[in-house]
This record gives C-alpha cells, sequence and structure tokens, in this order.
C-alpha cells in the first residue's frame, strides 16, 4: 500500500534522513533540490528521483508534478527559513504535520505565549535596552543559524555593540542570557496512538562559542574577539537520566497547549530548546515545530529509540512509519495537512 505514495523534501537541513528514513518503510523518494546543491543526495543514494530547481521558491513550479506523482511532502526547518510560514500554508500537495502550527514558531510573541501557558519557565525578556540590568543575548530576528547574536550587560554595552549590526535586520529580541548548558531535546508526538516519545538530545556546535575557549581571556580581550554562534553541526547528548521525567512532562504540555490554541494541534516531530543552569532549573527558549537538524547525528537510531525500537530509528523513518501505518489504518488525513 505505502508503495503508491512517495516521500519529498527539500534538499537541505534534515532532507538525508528524511528520505533514508522513508526508503527503509519501502516509500519511493523524491528529492526536490537547488542546482548545484544535489551531490549529497544523489552520493549518499536516498532520493529515486530528483527535481532540479533553482531558487526555493520555485518549488510552487513543481508542484501540480508532485501532486501527480502522488508525492507527501515532508517539511523541515529549510522550508520555514526560505519559504516562510505564509507560504508553507499555501502549500496544496499532501504534506505532513499541521502546517498551522508552524506561525507559532515563527512569530516570537506567538510561541512565547504557547510556552508559557504550557506552564515552561523561559528567560526573560527585556523591552527597553535601557532596563538591562543582567547578562543579555540579543537576537536578531530571521537570523539563521544563531548568526549575528550579541551578548551584553548593560545598556551601554547594548549600544555600543548595536552600532556594530547595521546590515543586520534591525528587529530583534533582548533575551536574559542563562549561564548553563544548552541541551535540545527532540520529541514525536504521534496522534495516531496519542503517544509522546522522546527520540533524542543534541546540543550545537557553533562558531566561534565553542572554540573560544581555547584562546585565553587575555587574549581574547586583546584581539577583541565577539562571541557568536553560527552554527555548523549538531552532537549528540544523553541526559542525566533523573532529568527524564521533567523533559517528558515538558513535552507533554507543549502538545496539550497545541491543541487548544491551534486546530489539529501539533503532532510529529518537534524540539524544545532548553538552557539548563547548574541548580538543574530548566529555561526553554524556543521551539520547533518539526523536525530538528540536531536528530541528524542520529540515522542509525539514538541511545533513546534503542530503548524503545529493536531497529534503528531516526526521526526521519518515525515519520514515513507514522504515515505508513496511517495508510494501513485507512487514517491518512489524520497526520497529513
Ligand atoms: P537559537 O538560534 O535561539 O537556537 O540560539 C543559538 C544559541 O545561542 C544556542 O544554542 C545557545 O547556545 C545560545 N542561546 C540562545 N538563547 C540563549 C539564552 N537565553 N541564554 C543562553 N544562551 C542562549
Amino acid at each position: 500500500m505505502s508503495k503508491k505514495y512517495k516521500i519529498a523534501t527539500l534538499g537541505s537541513h534534515s532532507a538525508l534522513q528524511i528520505l533514508k528514513g522513508a526508503k527503509d518503510e519501502g516509500f519511493e523518494t523524491v528529492l526536490i533540490g537547488i542546482k548545484d546543491r544535489i551531490e549529497p543526495y544523489t552520493s549518499f543514494k536516498v532520493a529515486d528521483k530528483v527535481y532540479e530547481i533553482e531558487k526555493h521558491h520555485d518549488f510552487f513550479d513543481i508542484e501540480d508534478k508532485l501532486i501527480e506523482e502522488n508525492c507527501i511532502l515532508i517539511v523541515h526547518g529549510s522550508f520555514v527559513e526560505f519559504l516562510g510560514p505564509e507560504n508553507i500554508e499555501k502549500i496544496r500537495m499532501l504534506h505532513y504535520g499541521n502546517s498551522r502550527i508552524l506561525k507559532w514558531e515563527s512569530d516570537r510573541n506567538l510561541e512565547r505565549k504557547w510556552l508559557l501557558s504550557a506552564g515552561l519557565n523561559l528567560p526573560c525578556i527585556f523591552e527597553n535596552p535601557e532596563d538591562i540590568d543582567r547578562p543579555v543575548i540579543i537576537k536578531f530576528h530571521g537570523a539563521g543559524g544563531g548568526k549575528g547574536y550579541f551578548l551584553a550587560n548593560s545598556p551601554r554595552e547594548f549600544y555600543e555593540k548595536f552600532e556594530r549590526y547595521e546590515d543586520e535586520n534591525r528587529d530583534y529580541v533582548i533575551q536574559e542570557y542563562i549561564v548553563g548548558v544548552p541541551v535540545y531535546a527532540h520529541y514525536y508526538y504521534s496522534r495516531l496512538n496519542d503517544e509522546l516519545e522522546l527520540m533524542s538530545f543534541d546540543k550545537r556546535y557553533e562558531s566561534n562559542a565553542d572554540s573560544i575557549g581555547r584562546i585565553k581571556a587575555k587574549d581574547q580581550l586583546t584581539v577583541g574577539i565577539q562571541t557568536s554562534y553560527t552554527i555548523t553541526g549538531n552532537i549528540p547528548i544523553v541526559v542525566r537520566e533523573s532529568l527524564l521525567p521533567r523533559f517528558f512532562e515538558m513535552g507533554r504540555n507543549v502538545v496539550e497547549e497545541s491543541k487548544k490554541i491551534e486546530d489539529g494541534g501539533l503532532y510529529g516531530p518537534f524540539c524544545l530548546e532548553c538552557i539548563i543552569d547548574n541548580h538543574l532549573e530548566f529555561f526553554t527558549f524556543e521551539i520547533s515545530a518539526r523536525i530538528v537538524a540536531g536528530t541528524n547525528p542520529f540515522v542509525g537510531g539514538s541511545p533513546y529509540t534503542d530503548l524503545r525500537y529493536d531497529e534503528p530509528m531516526s526521526t526521519g523513518r518515525r515519520v514515513a512509519r507514522d504515515i505508513k501505518e496511517a495508510i494501513a489504518a485507512d487514517r491518512l488525513d489524520t497526520v497529513l495537512s
């Protein structure tokens, strides 16, 4: 039955594991790839068919072909980044997940409302730079992958540094900087069985934040190095086991709250991006309401999916499994938009 449908996605972000997982579940796969960025997908042999496009928005030009071929589209972070949540709501072809929920992750105010009403602890926000009275991180809206963030400790430092970011989009948020460790929790919630799964955890490998400790503080000051958070990769984490109940509780609360704020709620893969401080207090600074690239180290499964499944289960494969089970149960409309 699953032979009838194909799984398609855009070549970037987490496409390798999405397509590999789909093949493992018996689907034919289709890659929509930007010219010059297709080699990984052909070299790793995860795409049965490739549609080449010039720029991301050209996706809409080939959408009819994808519909004819019975493709189910898997939306990932690059779709959200390059097309924008408003365009994702315009997708006509079958696609996995609730695309209406994506606007809640893309709009900082909506995101905050959602997470707070789910009972999560969030870093403080400073509406006015004059109010800065502790370490803060300044994030420019739409700054892809942590690029262009900066830190400040006072209104003066804020204004001094802000001047250097002339090229950045001027829409920004001033967030309390939490001193702790980043932990990104990857979840899966299936509407078919109403079960929440913890798939894996990662932290990001960020330039230059992750290498600055290799330079003496004195030299950092002499050279005037500024911390930046440009993401270059992801590192797997296994958390202290006693923290797991809290992670389950947070994930469950977010899912339950999503059902109240948006018709159909959140389902499929999602991620809570947290900092845990030295008192083991959790601060959630972001939610991604779709697959995150932090699941990429787990193409062959994670220590957590190993516990639950007797076969390698990536998040990409879990999506394909959900679709396969929905087809078998004649409930495809439960998992697709
Ligand atoms: P983001 O792009 O929001 O996922 O953040 C990029 C990186 O900045 C994270 O991986 C963290 O290392 C760091 N970061 C973001 N927000 C905070 C915060 N409120 N406190 C401390 N570190 C943060």
